[in-house]
């Protein structure tokens, strides 16, 4: 049996014409996982295809084809499943956006997976060996991350990646911000057993590595066994998590020594009531400049990310917003839109409002404004975006930031010269027309 397995493109992200070059694109885990799943027993051939850094075959020879989308990808990935299945071929469609919409999905494929993979997937390939393949397969609340096999990374061309040195130790997150699809789609949070982690990363012979775990801190306990545990490999790792790790000594001193040496943390915004509004309350405006100074001091590069559009912010939020960034030497800023990911309380809330603009899903990519924001135009919020982004990324700015930072790790300057490229090419990729 021959299986095809594709990540498929989104629009900021495709290899060819996108704004992000394949250099800074460390190797993602789902098609690994996924390819980890197949039973042996069905000795199958398993190719892979991540449209963000490779072109995917149209004439690819293969038994199934299954493709995994988020939101900003779906468009996409329902070409892709339209035009295979009219050359034959059953269509496999999962991930966030087919667990979130599954009848949508299920216009463009033979099945839809719901949920995690891990129990469904291997069932549902025995299935279509044994020639009775289900319409859907629904991940069980049961789910455990324990006894599984890892990623299959000998599978991808590690000179397609800035790192083919991925880890996933957790699932899921123990908050509810009211914006996120992780609460949505993946239910209550899952870790795997912090020796299968450690195995993990021992098989890989990894020295450098980034955990792609949505909030690594997110069970405090688990996280301080992890942390525990890595420090015999003297590793150094990047990771997310959220600003309550500068509230910990404990967990923050084990991360330090257990190798941690750059945070993302999502700061979204300056205005407490429009954190509480989004249930990211436990973020306090007025601790940031403690956080980002106590994480310089811990010698941690942090990537901070915020995002415009909240219904409390105001055609002035833009240059407060670059201003706080720029007094607080954050290392590697990041900008979103805010972005109703159908599924998401936020989604429901503005349906209700009737402030949804479009439901082009390529264009939720976090990038382009699809709502009717409160307190300006949507041409003012993109266009304010864009002008944060640039602002932060001036020659004189990153040298201001990276000066206070101190951090001086040798990936933040080529970091923020990736970022600096992206800042000024992002208005190539926006669709004025939101309508559409
Ligand atoms: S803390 Fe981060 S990952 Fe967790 S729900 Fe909030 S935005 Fe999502």
């Amino acid at each position: 049996m021959k299986i095809a397995l594709i990540s498929p493109r989104g629009a900021l992200y495709k290899h060819t014409g996108g704004i992000w070059k394949k250099s800074l694109r460390y190797a993602p885990l789902t098609l690994t996982t996924l390819a980890s799943l197949v039973p042996a027993e069905l000795n199958a051939e398993v190719m892979l295809v991540d449209e963000g850094v490779t072109d995917v075959d149209l004439h690819l020879d293969a038994d199934l084809i299954g493709i995994s989308a988020i939101t900003g990808s779906a468009l996409r990935a329902y070409e892709l499943a339209d035009h295979y299945r009219r050359r034959g071929l059953p269509v496999i469609l999962g991930g966030v956006h087919p667990t979130l919409m599954p009848d949508e999905a299920a216009e463009h494929a033979d099945t839809v997976v719901v949920g995690y993979a891990e129990q469904t997937f291997p069932q549902l390939l025995r299935d279509f060996s044994a020639g009775h393949l289900q319409a859907r397969y629904v991940q069980s609340p049961d789910l455990s991350l324990a006894n599984l096999p890892h990623p299959r990374r000998d599978l991808l061309n590690p000179h397609d990646y800035t790192t083919i040195h991925t880890s996933e130790a957790t699932r899921g997150c123990i908050h509810q911000c009211d914006f996120c699809v992780v609460p949505s789609a993946w239910g209550r949070p899952r870790h795997k057993p912090v020796a299968e982690v450690i195995d993990d990363i021992r098989q890989m012979r990894a020295k450098k590595l980034i955990f792609l775990d949505l909030n690594l801190i997110a069970n405090v306990a688990y996280a301080k066994e992890l942390f525990a545990a890595l420090i015999p490999l003297r590793v150094t790792w990047g990771g997310l998590a959220t600003t309550l790790i500068a509230g910990d000594d404990e967990l923050l001193d084990l991360a330090v020594r257990s190798g941690c040496r750059g945070l993302l943390i999502g700061f979204e915004t300056l205005a407490e009531e429009a954190l509480q509004s989004v249930r990211k309350g436990f973020n306090r405006h007025h601790e940031y400049r403690i956080v980002i100074d106590k994480l310089h001091a811990h010698k941690i590069a942090l990537m901070g990310t915020f995002v415009f559009g909240f219904d409390h912010d105001t055609k002035e939020t833009f240059d407060q917003v670059a201003d706080f960034v720029l007094d607080s030497h954050i290392d590697l800023p990041r900008f979103a839109i805010l972005t109703p990911f159908p599924g998401t309380p936020l989604y429901r809330k503005l349906v209700a409002e009737d402030r949804i603009l479009t439901q082009n899903w390529s264009l939720y990519d976090g990038q382009h404004v699809v709502f009717q924001p409160y307190q300006m135009s949507p041409e003012e919020l993109w266009r304010g975006t864009e002008a944060v982004w640039k602002r932060v990324y001036r020659y004189r700015s990153i040298a201001r930031r990276l000066a206070g930072a101190r951090v001086q790790l040798p990936l933040v300057i080529p970091a923020n010269i990736g970022y600096r490229f992206y800042a000024y090419r992002l208005h190539q990729f926006y669709t004025c027309d939101w309508r559409n």
